[in-house]
C-alpha cells in the first residue's frame, strides 16, 4: 500500500468542492483504495473572490460526505465558517471541520464556531491566516482547543503574497516553526494544493512537507480535475495521488541503525556547543553595541551611519558566499543583528533623556 511506510503521517485528500453524489463518491473511492487511513475533504460553502461564481453544494452535500463514510470507510470534513456553517456540520456528525485561511484572520468568527462545537469530540484543523502572523494562528488554534474535546491541529497552506512567485501562496516555513515552537504537541500537516496552485508544483511541496517532518498533507483530488467547479488547476486525480507518493523519498523522525543513532547524537551535541558559542558571541556584539550607543550619544553622532551598514553588508555577503552560506541568510541575519544593536544603542539614548528629565 502506498501510503503504508509513512507510519504515523496522516492524510487529507478529496475534491476543492463537492460538486455531484457521483463526483465525490468517485473520489472518494479511488482515494480509499490506495490510502484506505486518509481524511475525506470536499468544500461544502465555497468562499469564492467574487460573487456569481460556484458557492458550492451547502447543506445536500454533507450527506453526500455520510454515504462517503457509510461506503469507504474514509473519515469525513468540510470547511465551516459561520455559526451556521458548524451547526450543519455537527448535526451530520462529520468527523472533523477546517477553519478555512479567510476565517482564521478574523477572530470573532473563530470564536463564534469554536462557540457552536463547544462540547464537542469532533477534530478541528485550522488553516494559517492569509497573512503571516503565527499568534493569529495560534489564537485560533487556542479559541477551537478551549471548546472541542477531539484534536486540533493546523494545517500551513501558504501566504498571501504581493510579490511575483511561482506559488500560489508561498510557504514561510518558519512561521510554522514558530508556532510549532510555541505549541510543541500541535501536529501541523502542509496543504500542498493552495502552496503550489499548479500541479507540477506538488511533488516538490510534498517533499519539503516531509523532509521538514510535517505530521501530513493535505491534497486536493478530483476524478476530472480538468472540470472541477474550482481550483482546477491544482487538483490531480486519485491515481496520480497514489504516483505522488509513490515518488516521494521516505523520511523518518528517527533511525534505528547504531551507527547513525550514534553519529546524529554526537553531532547535535557539537550543535548544541556551537549554538552556545553563538550566543556569547551575540552577547559580546551587542554589549559593544551598547558602548557605541553612549559614545555616539555623547559625541552627538547619529545612530543609523548608511556607510558603515552598507560596508558590513558587503563585506558579510562576500566572505559569506566564499563560505558557501546563502546569501539571503547572511542577509537576513545581519538585518536581524543590525536592528537589535540600533534599538539598544535609541535605548542608551532613551535612558539619558529619562535621566534630564
Ligand atoms: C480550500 O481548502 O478549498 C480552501 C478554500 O482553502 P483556504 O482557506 O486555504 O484558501
Ligand atoms: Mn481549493
Amino acid at each position: 500500500m502506498v501510503f503504508s511506510v509513512f507510519r504515523e503521517k496522516m492524510l487529507v485528500a478529496g475534491p476543492c468542492s463537492a460538486e455531484s453524489f457521483d463526483q465525490v463518491m468517485a473520489t472518494a473511492k479511488g482515494i480509499a483504495g490506495d490510502f484506505p487511513t486518509a481524511w475525506f475533504r470536499a468544500g461544502v460553502w465555497k468562499p469564492r473572490t467574487r460573487p456569481g461564481s460556484f458557492e458550492g453544494i451547502g447543506e445536500p452535500a454533507l450527506q453526500w460526505l455520510q454515504e462517503v463514510r457509510k461506503e469507504t470507510g474514509l473519515r469525513i470534513m468540510t470547511e465551516a465558517a459561520t455559526a451556521q456553517q458548524a451547526e450543519a456540520c455537527l448535526k451530520a456528525e462529520l468527523d472533523a471541520v477546517w477553519i478555512g485561511a479567510r476565517t482564521t484572520v478574523n477572530p470573532f468568527l473563530v470564536q463564534e464556531v469554536a462557540d457552536v462545537l463547544r462540547g464537542s469530540a469532533l477534530s478541528v484543523m485550522v488553516k494559517n491566516p492569509l497573512h503571516p502572523d503565527a499568534e493569529l494562528w495560534r489564537g485560533a488554534i487556542e479559541r477551537l482547543s478551549n471548546a472541542v474535546s477531539g484534536e486540533v491541529m493546523a494545517i500551513h497552506r501558504g501566504f498571501h503574497s504581493f510579490e511575483t512567485s511561482q506559488y500560489r501562496n508561498p510557504p514561510r516555513w518558519q512561521v510554522a516553526f514558530a508556532l510549532r515552537s510555541m505549541m510543541p504537541q500541535l501536529r501541523i500537516i502542509c496543504d500542498i494544493s493552495h502552496i503550489a496552485g499548479t500541479r507540477h508544483l506538488l511533488q516538490s511541496v510534498a517533499q519539503e512537507a516531509l523532509d521538514l517532518n510535517y505530521d501530513g498533507w493535505m491534497v486536493e483530488t478530483h476524478v476530472r480535475p480538468d472540470t472541477a467547479l474550482t481550483d482546477k488547476q491544482q487538483q490531480i486525480t486519485p491515481q496520480q495521488l497514489s504516483q505522488l507518493f509513490a515518488a516521494l523519498e521516505p523520511r523518518f523522525s528517527s533511525t534505528d541503525d547504531p551507527l547513525s543513532k550514534e553519529l546524529l547524537k554526537q553531532w547535535r551535541q557539537q550543535i548544541d556547543v556551537l549554538d552556545d558559542q553563538l550566543l556569547q558571541l551575540l552577547h559580546q556584539r551587542l554589549m559593544l553595541s551598547e558602548k557605541l550607543g553612549a559614545l555616539k550619544r555623547d559625541q552627538q553622532i547619529s545612530i543609523f551611519q548608511p556607510e558603515r551598514w552598507q560596508y558590513i553588508l558587503e563585506e558579510m555577503h562576500r566572505k559569506g558566499t566564499a563560505l558557501g552560506i546563502h546569501p539571503d541568510f547572511i542577509r537576513n541575519l545581519f538585518m536581524q543583528i543590525h536592528d537589535e544593536s540600533v534599538r539598544l544603542q535609541g535605548e542608551m539614548i532613551n535612558k539619558a533623556d529619562n535621566k534630564v528629565s
